[in-house]
């Protein structure tokens, strides 16, 4: 049988990425010796879809010029080029399908982990990947009893890892452009210049 690879899955909106998002993926390849992590942009999420949010290509650029100097970091279209609502659990299933010889470490924020039962088919989800949690905004106490809960509940696998605290988010990097307020060192520099020259968030 092929060798497991262990790779990471970063999804998300990334309207912008940010470095809580790289240094959660990097804490995640270096804890678990990950073999790459896949940056996956989605398309419009379900819970997000009332709000307004950046195309798909801008947000995909912004990805690849963020992790371009990392060769352990790989960007993927697979959400953003299926069409119609995307749920977790169905893409899980459809790589694992594709590539049978992944083990698949789907990393999180704090908040995703919180909510992860109001997830499309979060047993499903348990089944086909482990899970790697980061906090955010200290949530130390409830990461532990969710991660308790989801085990026993699920079966789930749940790494909480240690990575720094980063308290930056993509709608805190939005309004600061849109309040003419430097983000620089909170988005790498050619993602930052990507905004200026598109006029982003404004
Ligand atoms: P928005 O403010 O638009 O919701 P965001 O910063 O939360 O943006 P997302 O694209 O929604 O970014 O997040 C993708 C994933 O990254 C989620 O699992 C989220 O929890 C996680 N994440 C984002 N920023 C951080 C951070 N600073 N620390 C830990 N996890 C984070
Ligand atoms: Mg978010």
């Amino acid at each position: 049988m092929d060798k497991m690879n262990k790779i990471g899955i970063m999804g998300g909106t990334f309207d912008p990425i940010h470095i809580g998002h790289l240094i959660m993926a990097e804490s995640a390849l270096s804890e678990l010796q990950l073999d790459k992590i896949i940056f996956m942009p989605s398309g419009k999420p379900p819970h997000k879809s009332s709000k307004s949010i950046s195309e798909s290509d801008i947000r995909s650029d912004m990805v690849k010029l963020a992790i371009d100097n990392n060769e352990k970091f790989v960007y993927s279209d697979f959400e953003l080029k299926r069409e119609g609502i995307i749920y977790t659990s169905d893409t899980l299933e459809l790589i694992k399908n594709q590539y049978t010889n992944l083990d698949i470490y789907f990393i999180v924020g704090a908040d995703s982990i919180l909510d992860i039962e109001k997830w499309h088919e979060p047993a499903k989800i348990f089944q086909l990947c482990k899970m790697v949690v980061v906090d955010r905004d200290n949530c130390n106490d409830k990461i532990i009893a969710m991660k308790e809960h989801l085990s026993l509940k699920y079966n789930a696998q749940i790494y909480y890892i240690k990575a720094p605290l980063v308290c930056i988010s993509s709608t805190y990097i939005r309004n600061c452009v849109a309040n003419k307020k430097s983000v620089k060192y909170l988005i790498p520099d050619s993602v930052n210049e990507y905004i200026t020259t598109h006029q982003l968030y404004q």
